[in-house]
């Protein structure tokens, strides 16, 4: 961490104002120490555009352009936190992860600290191509980012142990049930525009799901088609 502060000379200001984002996160009830790490090292502000990287390590979420946020730092910790719950034991827990909704590939940045690999959807090309690029400068390179709609992504046979929406579906479509292995977990916002129900779906046996509703959250909606 210490040699991205020196590169991007913001010196000890800017791991006070970290420290700062890790006591809110805690206050709000992140207790993974796992996770309050990973929100600590990760240079939040390289995702973002020069003008608002002051605002980087308040728990906010902000524009990143396109109609389109980089998510609240407290629900990129929740979630992360959640797929992780029960292996609290294990330094890498998910073997493959799937995200939902790159945008500029903050929440990425995060999944692949506790993922062998992580493949990750954006359906707006702009957006990927920046996510490309952050991800790039930040040396990351078990992630697999891939320009394609999300609400298409039937055709692949891979299986994954943690599947993770970014953008809220009306539903989460039945086909990506399909692509957990046992024991997996998929977490969505699920919902119209104006509110959604943070879900934690768990596949315990063969066709098998438990479902819980956690939290009511607001993500920007889940959209069809892809724009070049
Ligand atoms: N993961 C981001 C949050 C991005 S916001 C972060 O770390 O902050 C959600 C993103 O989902 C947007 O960039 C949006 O373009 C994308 N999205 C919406 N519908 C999609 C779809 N069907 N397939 C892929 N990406 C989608």
């Amino acid at each position: 961490m210490l040699e991205i502060e020196k590169t991007q000379g913001l010196g000890m200001t800017s791991l006070r104002t970290r420290q700062r984002l890790v006591e809110r996160l805690t206050e709000k009830g992140i207790k993974d120490v796992r996770i309050l790490e990973a929100m600590r090292d990760t240079p939040r502000h390289l995702f973002l555009d020069e003008a608002l990287s002051s605002r980087a390590y308040e728990d906010l979420a902000l524009p990143i352009g396109y109609q389109q946020t980089i998510s609240q730092p407290y629900i990129v910790a929740k979630m992360t936190e959640i797929l992780i719950e029960d292996k609290k034991l294990e330094v890498q827990p998910i073997e493959k992860a799937l995200e939902i909704g790159t945008g500029c590939g903050y929440q990425a940045a995060i999944l692949s600290k506790f993922s062998k690999t992580v493949h990750t959807l954006e359906r707006i090309k702009a957006l990927h191509d920046k996510a490309v690029i952050n991800l790039k400068n930040l040396k990351i390179r078990n992630v697999k980012l891939i320009f394609d709609d999300g609400s298409e992504f039937q055709g692949r046979s891979d299986k994954y142990d943690a599947i993770l929406f970014a953008a809220a579906p009306l539903e989460v479509p039945s086909y990506f049930l399909d692509k957990l292995s046992m024991g997996g977990r998929l977490i969505a916002p699920v919902g119209g525009k104006d509110r959604q129900n943070l879900t934690l779906i768990q596949k315990i046996g063969k066709d098998k799901y438990e479902t819980k509703i956690l939290d009511q959250v607001l993500f920007v909606p889940l959209l069809e088609g892809k724009i070049e």
